[in-house]
């Protein structure tokens, strides 16, 4: 399969900005407020001086907008009408995920695949994925699921989340009708899975909330001839659609990339309440799950923050769901800031492990040891991964070879 073609649009900060911000920030703030503005622009920088302690290039409201009058002239193949909307005469309230575009005919949602056309919704990622690849299922990552399996991923272009530090920018700041396709209705997908020996596939790469109806449909032809569905996902997400689909969905990898609704608001361009909703929907609904936390230096990376993060997750009883902590690699509209030091990720899994979450990993970073699933009871060594590699399994039967405690998550269908 496939790469899509590289990108070359240029990152928006403008290098002009940055004498004029070097001036301003040598006087009022220090190293760390240097490196988190970066080169953001004066925009942000100006409400900084005055006393906000979260500051970005967005306004502090600044959640995404939609694009007016964007809609393509015609609909195409990979069209279908959209499930969850809301009609109010011509204009459409998409009820899919928290934002809740309201569409007029012929606008665009901020997702960049769900359009009003004649007052009715439609999306325009059904059957066309731009990102198809075979993966070790590790890389999603999942360490509890059916280790050392591969897994069918695909993605269409587009995301209901604006990240500044996005690793998929060239597919998910982009419109299907920008990126070049496959054409894979759903039961091909299902076809090119059992010909390529994967027992599993995954919705991943970009944001699959905004391909909701291609990956509902695949999901059930999949699930219908044994195949295992997962999906990784920022968790955006409304209740009724999420519920509908962990009716075919058996995991997922949920991102939680804070947990402060500032932070949300201006680094993923989201709100962080409809995420804790998402994790605690799946864990009602029965799915596997683990959650990806990117420790963004001066964003995400605050000790205390991580702590009141691992607090709610064993408040709410997920103490036996893993936690990825995982190393931010300067992209996108963020490449001003350092990798985040290894110093900090361990720090990270210490305090989430002090707070009783019991599988705590760090990813991204080759050659920890905190790669490995310990027991939490005997604390030996039950999967060793170098990598996406398994390096040894002392698994027997979903328990530990040495103290017989089970260790959760799904270890074989
Ligand atoms: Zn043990």
């Amino acid at each position: 399969m496939g790469e899509i073609k590289e990108n070359t649009q240029e990152p928006e900060q403008k290098q002009e900005n940055k004498t004029k911000i070097d001036k301003i920030l040598e006087k009022k703030l220090s190293r760390r407020d240097f490196l988190k503005y970066g080169l953001i622009g004066l925009g942000g920088l100006a409400t900084s001086i005055y006393g906000y302690k979260h500051i970005s290039g967005r306004s502090p409201s600044s959640l995404p907008k939609i694009f007016p009058n964007s809609a393509p002239e015609s609909l195409w193949r990979w069209s279908k009408k959209a499930l969850y909307y809301k009609k109010i005469q011509k204009n459409i309230l998409c009820q899919l995920c928290p934002h809740e575009c309201t569409l007029e005919p012929e606008d665009r949602g901020i997702c960049r695949t769900r359009v009003n056309k004649d007052g009715k919704l439609y999306t325009i990622a059904y059957g066309n994925p731009c990102s198809v690849h075979i993966d070790p299922i590790e890389k999603k990552p999942l360490f509890h699921f059916l280790p050392e399996s591969q897994i069918f991923s695909i993605a269409t272009a587009g995301c209901n989340l604006r990240c500044l530090n996005c690793q998929n920018w060239t597919i998910s700041q982009f419109q299907p009708e920008e990126t070049t396709n496959y054409d894979l209705p759903p039961e091909k997908v299902v076809l090119a899975a059992q010909k390529y020996n994967c027992q599993s596939i995954a919705y991943t790469y970009s944001e699959p909330i905004i391909f909701y109806e291609y990956m509902f449909d695949t999901s059930k032809i999949a699930k219908a001839q044994g195949i295992v569905n997962v999906m990784v996902t920022a968790g955006y997400i409304n209740e009724k659609p999420f519920r509908d689909l962990c009716k075919v969905i058996d995991a997922a990898n949920i991102d939680l990339k804070g947990f402060d609704e500032k932070v949300y608001n201006r680094l993923n361009g989201a709100t962080l309440k409809p995420v804790l909703d998402t994790l605690k929907i799946a864990k009602e609904e029965g799915i596997w799950f683990e959650i990806t936390n990117l420790v963004v230096p001066t964003w995400s990376d605050d000790p205390g923050m991580i702590r009141e993060m691992s607090r709610w997750l064993y408040k709410n009883n997920m103490q036996d769901y893993p936690i990825h902590f995982s190393r931010f690699h300067p992209q996108y509209k963020m490449t001003h800031l350092p990798p985040t030091p290894t110093q900090r990720l361990k720090q990270a899994r210490e305090i989430a492990m002090d707070e009783g979450i019991k599988f705590v990993y760090i990813g991204n970073v080759p050659g920890t040891d905190a790669e490995n699933t310990y027991c939490p009871k005997c604390g030996k060594i039950v999967i060793g991964r170098k990598g996406y590699k398994i390096t040894e399994n002392n698994l027997n039967n979903g328990s530990c070879k040495s103290c017989g405690e089970k260790i959760p998550g799904v270890w074989k269908l």
